[in-house]
Protein backbone atom coordinates (compact mmCIF):
# COMPACT_ATOMS: atom_id res chain seq x y z
CA UNK A 1 0.00 0.00 0.00
CA UNK A 2 1.28 3.25 -0.82
CA UNK A 3 0.81 6.38 1.14
CA UNK A 4 1.55 8.89 -1.59
CA UNK A 5 -1.92 9.97 -3.28
CA UNK A 6 -2.08 8.79 -6.78
CA UNK A 7 -3.41 10.92 -9.14
CA UNK A 8 -5.32 8.99 -11.51
CA UNK A 9 -6.84 6.45 -9.06
CA UNK A 10 -10.07 4.42 -10.64
CA UNK A 11 -12.75 6.68 -8.86
CA UNK A 12 -11.34 9.78 -9.82
CA UNK A 13 -11.50 8.62 -13.69
CA UNK A 14 -14.75 7.39 -12.66
CA UNK A 15 -15.44 10.77 -11.91
CA UNK A 16 -14.41 12.47 -14.59
CA UNK A 17 -15.61 10.41 -17.22
CA UNK A 18 -19.58 11.49 -15.95
CA UNK A 19 -18.70 15.15 -15.71
CA UNK A 20 -16.53 15.20 -18.84
CA UNK A 21 -19.73 13.70 -20.90
CA UNK A 22 -22.17 16.11 -19.57
CA UNK A 23 -20.32 18.38 -21.37
CA UNK A 24 -18.47 20.40 -18.34
CA UNK A 25 -14.86 21.57 -19.07
CA UNK A 26 -12.56 21.49 -15.92
CA UNK A 27 -9.18 21.33 -14.69
CA UNK A 28 -7.65 18.58 -13.19
CA UNK A 29 -5.31 19.02 -9.78
CA UNK A 30 -5.00 22.91 -9.65
CA UNK A 31 -1.94 23.41 -7.37
CA UNK A 32 -3.09 27.72 -7.46
CA UNK A 33 -6.08 26.21 -4.81
CA UNK A 34 -5.06 25.25 -1.76
CA UNK A 35 -5.44 21.40 -1.39
CA UNK A 36 -4.78 21.33 -4.73
CA UNK A 37 -8.52 20.04 -5.59
CA UNK A 38 -8.90 17.10 -7.95
CA UNK A 39 -11.47 18.47 -10.56
CA UNK A 40 -11.74 22.45 -10.66
CA UNK A 41 -14.37 24.00 -13.07
CA UNK A 42 -13.39 27.51 -13.05
CA UNK A 43 -16.60 28.76 -14.73
CA UNK A 44 -18.42 27.82 -12.52
CA UNK A 45 -16.26 28.61 -9.45
CA UNK A 46 -17.50 24.19 -8.57
CA UNK A 47 -14.58 21.92 -7.22
CA UNK A 48 -15.00 17.79 -7.13
CA UNK A 49 -12.97 15.76 -4.75
CA UNK A 50 -12.65 12.00 -5.27
CA UNK A 51 -11.55 10.61 -1.96
CA UNK A 52 -10.48 7.24 -1.10
CA UNK A 53 -12.36 5.88 1.55
CA UNK A 54 -9.67 4.17 3.33
CA UNK A 55 -7.49 7.29 3.39
CA UNK A 56 -9.62 9.92 4.51
CA UNK A 57 -11.62 8.12 6.84
CA UNK A 58 -15.02 7.78 5.05
CA UNK A 59 -17.77 6.87 7.38
CA UNK A 60 -18.87 3.23 5.05
CA UNK A 61 -16.99 0.03 6.36
CA UNK A 62 -14.14 0.48 4.21
CA UNK A 63 -13.56 3.45 6.07
CA UNK A 64 -13.67 2.58 9.47
CA UNK A 65 -11.19 -0.67 9.05
CA UNK A 66 -8.39 -0.65 10.96
CA UNK A 67 -5.35 -2.12 10.15
CA UNK A 68 -3.69 -4.36 12.84
CA UNK A 69 -0.27 -3.90 12.05
CA UNK A 70 1.72 -0.33 12.80
CA UNK A 71 -2.15 0.87 14.28
CA UNK A 72 -0.99 3.90 15.65
CA UNK A 73 0.93 4.84 12.51
CA UNK A 74 -1.92 4.45 10.42
CA UNK A 75 -4.59 6.01 12.84
CA UNK A 76 -2.51 9.33 12.71
CA UNK A 77 -2.22 9.32 9.49
CA UNK A 78 -5.70 9.00 8.36
CA UNK A 79 -6.78 11.45 11.26
CA UNK A 80 -4.37 14.26 9.34
CA UNK A 81 -6.01 13.43 6.35
CA UNK A 82 -9.55 14.11 7.10
CA UNK A 83 -8.57 16.59 9.27
CA UNK A 84 -6.28 18.74 6.28
CA UNK A 85 -9.54 18.27 4.54
CA UNK A 86 -11.83 19.38 6.64
CA UNK A 87 -9.47 22.70 6.78
CA UNK A 88 -9.03 22.79 2.99
CA UNK A 89 -13.04 22.80 2.33
CA UNK A 90 -13.48 25.41 5.14
CA UNK A 91 -11.06 27.29 2.97
CA UNK A 92 -12.21 27.06 -0.36
CA UNK A 93 -15.49 27.66 0.71
CA UNK A 94 -14.40 31.18 2.10
CA UNK A 95 -12.82 32.02 -1.19
CA UNK A 96 -16.39 31.40 -3.06
CA UNK A 97 -16.20 27.48 -4.43
CA UNK A 98 -18.96 25.58 -4.05
CA UNK A 99 -17.66 21.59 -3.64
CA UNK A 100 -18.89 18.15 -3.69
CA UNK A 101 -17.30 14.84 -2.31
CA UNK A 102 -17.27 11.96 -3.86
CA UNK A 103 -16.23 8.58 -1.73
CA UNK A 104 -14.60 5.95 -3.43
CA UNK A 105 -17.39 3.43 -2.43
CA UNK A 106 -19.99 6.23 -4.53
CA UNK A 107 -18.27 5.49 -7.76
CA UNK A 108 -19.85 1.97 -7.73
CA UNK A 109 -23.33 3.28 -8.75
CA UNK A 110 -22.65 5.07 -12.05
CA UNK A 111 -26.28 6.07 -12.16
CA UNK A 112 -26.30 7.34 -8.66
CA UNK A 113 -23.20 9.15 -8.79
CA UNK A 114 -24.22 10.68 -12.24
CA UNK A 115 -27.56 12.20 -10.61
CA UNK A 116 -25.65 13.41 -7.73
CA UNK A 117 -23.07 14.97 -10.12
CA UNK A 118 -25.78 16.63 -12.71
CA UNK A 119 -27.83 18.22 -9.38
CA UNK A 120 -24.86 19.55 -8.06
CA UNK A 121 -23.14 20.98 -11.04
CA UNK A 122 -26.82 21.95 -12.92
CA UNK A 123 -28.70 23.12 -9.64
ZN1 LIG B 1 -16.82 4.94 1.56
Amino acid sequence: MSAIRSKDTTPEIVVRRIVHSMGFRFRLHVRALIGTPDIVLPRHRKIINVHGCFWHQHSCRRGRSAPKTNAEFWKTKRQRNSLRDREVRCKLRQEGWKLIDIWECQTHNRTELARRLRRFLVG
